[in-house]
């Protein structure tokens, strides 16, 4: 290396970009950038600077991505070192000790990328592992400290990282590949819920391994679900369905494609046979693709969750997500007895909650039987969302006569 130390790389935007980071957007494309003093390199900080040449923001620059800068900070001056990171990470755990990490839940995300000032990475924990997914190439440029700082603050017994498949693939320059770094810990970790055990598949599973974003939404349908017949549509790992046998619930069917998913939720299920209520629950599992078996398959349901994958990965898919959604949500209400309640979840960021609760309504207006609406959702407190990309996650639940 040697060589003289570069100059800070500095940006100018075009102005409506300029507009849209003072009101807090924290992602600067790169046809957005009207000039730079250099060529710049993934993972170095750059600072834009304002129509007026003064400091405006201060952000990570990242070459292969159409996102070229995300913005760490916005205002005045600061110095971005080990103590700014120490301090933020520090402020993502204030924030979730006893309220969302309390005596019966050691599962929870604790960090939550753009909306908590890490832009590109969340980290979710269960129990003592810490998995933190990497979206964006350049937090590899600057692995070493960022997980010191992790480690210091949520001293976890093990810690591995995950990378979204552009990240992985860049990952071999940066000496990083996923899984556990230091001590290797299991692959499955058994974490608790609202004292519910469930496990998460920490270094194969979706995500980070288990879907905390529903916690809240779980903990609703547990309230309704008392004598009730529960089909969990997209059950996953059974969350919906534990939660609804604790519930008082007379069955639960999981639906899901995906044989490991079930395998999982009847593990789950055994790991909470001390609660006799979910042990003797009438459990059953479907296998099938749900959207074929919710329009041919029999039966009717007093509860039912349809809780799909994300229905559109691109602006383009948004319309037939729309559509994916109506005809689901149907189909579930025809599967509905006198009294049912549909609790319709979507987590496709391109369609907007307003758009999701809007043909979710129209749909049980269409339906013919008369409805009310019992409550509608979005992302759970360790889940903040600031601006209109992070939020994906919204729930609606109707009770139809
Ligand atoms: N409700 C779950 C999360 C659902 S994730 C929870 O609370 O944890 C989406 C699930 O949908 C995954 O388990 C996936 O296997 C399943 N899935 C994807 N496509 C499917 C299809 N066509 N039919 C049925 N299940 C499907």
């Amino acid at each position: 290396m040697g060589g003289e130390k570069k100059a800070r790389l500095r940006l100018t935007l075009f102005p409506r970009a300029e507009t849209a980071i003072r009101a807090g957007h924290p992602w600067v494309y790169a046809d957005s950038i009207k000039s730079r003093n250099r060529e710049g390199e993934t993972g170095e900080l750059a600072v834009i600077y304002d129509r007026r040449d003064r400091f405006m923001a201060i952000g990570m620059f990242e070459v292969e991505s159409p996102i070229r800068l995300r913005i760490l900070h916005c205002g005045k001056p600061v110095t971005i070192d080990r103590d700014f990171w120490l301090g933020r990470v520090r402020t993502c755990l204030e924030k979730r000790e006893d309220t969302v990490l309390t005596p019966v839940t050691n599962g929870a995300r604790v960090i939550n990328g753009e909306s908590e000032g890490f832009p590109g990475i969340v980290a979710d924990k269960y129990a003592g592992t810490l998995v933190v997914k990497v979206y964006a190439t350049s937090w590899l440029a600057r692995w070493e400290e960022v997980e010191s700082v992790l480690r210091e603050v949520f001293w976890p017994d093990y810690l591995l990282i995950r990378m979204s498949r552009n990240v992985a693939a860049a990952a071999g320059k940066y000496g990083l590949a996923e899984g556990f770094l230091g001590e290797k810990g299991d692959e499955t970790v058994i974490f608790s819920e609202n004292g519910l055990q469930f496990e998460a598949a920490v270094l194969k599973g979706q995500k980070t391994g288990f879907f905390l974003d529903q916690r809240d939404n779980r903990a609703r349908v547990e309230l309704l679900a008392a004598g009730r017949d529960v089909l969990n549509v997209f059950s996953f790992s059974g969350g919906f369905s534990l939660y609804a046998a604790r519930g008082g619930a007379a069955s639960v069917t999981d639906l899901d494609i995906s044989p490991h998913a079930l395998e999982s939720a009847a593990r789950n299920f055994s790991l909470n046979s001390d609660d006799t209520r979910i042990r003797d629950v009438a459990r059953h599992a479907l296998q099938a693709d749900a959207f074929r078996w919710m329009d041919e398959g029999s039966g009717k349901y007093d509860l039912i969750i349809t809780d799909p994958p994300t229905l559109a990965k691109r602006e383009s898919e948004r319309e037939g997500a729309l559509r994916a959604y109506r005809h689901l949500n149907m189909a579930a209400v025809t599967r509905l007895r006198a009294g049912g309640v549909l609790v319709a979840a979507s987590c496709s960021a391109h369609v907007s909650k307003d758009e999701f609760f809007r043909s979710i309504e129209e749909l049980a207006q269409g339906s013919g039987r008369l409805w009310k609406e019992l409550w509608r959702s979005g992302h759970a407190a360790d889940h903040p969302a600031d601006f209109r990309e992070a939020e994906y996650l919204k729930a609606i639940c109707l009770e139809f006569d």
